[in-house]
Order: structure tokens, then sequence, then C-alpha cells
């Protein structure tokens, strides 16, 4: 997302959340303070913003259901082979071609990482946000077509994995010639979660529940693409 589209989300956010002024900077890369803390749990390797002056962690935790935003911005729904099987199956089709013919599209889009150090080019089959989106709202807020009156998720718990997984993104990267899977936050301007500590304790439940899901979603990607349902190059 551009830098103008970002600040305009968090100054959309800022209206009906409290947004602090260090999250709101560091979102606009203007701290020039930011440390990448690794904090490894389950076999993820979480990389946690740290900000030297102030000497805090950056954190999270969910609003929901005070909040849907991120299901009132959703940009996009990229699928895996597994969420296809479960969301075909769950909107009642019997057959998966039809699904994919009906309510998906093809994205294509670069992921970078918090720290911008890992480039990665995608294109993945992604669930329609409304019945009639096109190529060029890829990538751009929509409300999703799944969010009920009341702020629920009208195909939980077989929404998409990458529903499951936000605000983290996550990548693999080869390390001693292993896959090592790695999760950031997506720091779009769209989750008002965000906050500061001290330490990164207030977190800890999180990161254990997020690793398992962070680590089974890589999973699922590498059948994903095995398959030749969707393709990942790493660039950088
Ligand atoms: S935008 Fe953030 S706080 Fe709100 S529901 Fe989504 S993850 Fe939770
Ligand atoms: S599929 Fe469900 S959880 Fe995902 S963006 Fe849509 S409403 Fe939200």
């Amino acid at each position: 997302m551009e830098e103008l589209e970002v600040k305009q989300a968090l100054d959309d956010l800022a209206n009906k959340w409290n947004v602090e002024e260090s999250i709101y900077d560091l979102h606009l890369g203007r701290r020039d303070d930011v440390s990448d803390s690794q904090l490894v749990v389950n076999e993820v390797v979480f990389h946690i913003p740290y900000l030297t002056r102030d000497k805090t962690f950056v954190l999270w935790r969910c609003l929901w259901p005070d909040c849907h935003n991120c299901c009132e911005r959703q940009g996009r729904l990229p699928l895996t082979r597994d969420d296809i099987s479960l969301i075909s199956n769950k909107m009642g089709y019997d057959s998966e071609s039809e699904f994919i013919q009906k309510e998906t599209r093809i994205s294509s889009w670069n992921e970078t990482s918090t720290m911008n150090n890992v480039i990665t080019t995608i294109s993945m089959i992604s669930l329609k946000r409304k019945e009639n989106e096109n190529e060029d709202q890829d990538g751009k807020p929509l409300p999703c077509r799944f969010l009920d009156d009341c702020g629920s998720c009208k195909i939980h718990p077989d929404k998409p994995g990458v529903c499951w997984l936000y605000p983290f993104s996550s990548w693999m990267e080869s390390s001693n010639g292993k896959p090592v899977v790695h999760a950031s936050y997506q720091l779009t301007g769209d989750c008002p979660g965000f906050y500061t500590d001290k330490t990164s304790q207030p977190m800890m439940e999180i990161f254990q529940e997020y690793s398992k899901r962070i680590f089974s979603y890589n999973m699922s990607i590498l059948r994903t693409t095995r398959e030749k349902y969707g393709f990942i190059n790493i660039v950088q």
C-alpha cells in the first residue's frame, strides 16, 4: 500500500480508536529507531518491531467483536488448496472447478515484510470479496460479502487461512538448507489492535496460538504451490 493510503486508513482508524502516536508514526515509516526483535515460538520466527528510544515492543491483540475493520477493509483473499475444498463445500458447490469459476479470481502481487527485507511475488486463486469483484479492485480495501450485520463471518470457521492469520503476514526462508517460517505484522493502517509495552510478555499466549496457525498455513501454501494452485517466488 502507498504511504498516502496507509495515512488515510490510519486517520480513519484514529477517529474511532485510540492509536498511540508511536504506532501511528511506525506505520508511516517515521520512526528511525526501529529494531527487529526476533522471537521463536513453535518453529515460527516472529519479527516484532522494538522502538529503541522508548524501549518498547510493538504488540497486538484483537478487539473483535467491537472491531471488524479487517473484514470491512479486506484487500484480497488468496486461497490455499485446503481453503478451496473447505469453502467450496461450505458454499454448497459439488464441484470445485465450478466454485473456482464462479467465486474466485486470480490475484498477483508483491509482498514485503515489516522490516522490508523480503520481497515475494505471488499469484494465487482468490475468493471474490464481492460477487462482481473485478481485476482493478485487487488489493483495494472492500467490505467482505461474508461479513454479517453483527460483525461475524458467515463462513467461519471455514474462512480463508489468511483471515485466521491477520494481522500477521508470513513467509518461508531457507536456513542451512531447511525451510524456516517467519512472521511479521501487516502495517496497513487497518487494525486498531496495536499497542506498545515494555515487555513482550502480554502477547505470549497469542504467539503460541498464532505460531500453530502460521506454521500450518505455510505447510498448506506448500501443498498449494506443489499442486500448481498458486505460484510464489522469493525475489530477494
Ligand atoms: S482489524 Fe484488528 S482488531 Fe479489528 S477485528 Fe481485525 S484483527 Fe481484530
Ligand atoms: S471471509 Fe470472513 S473473516 Fe475473512 S474477510 Fe470475509 S468476513 Fe472477514
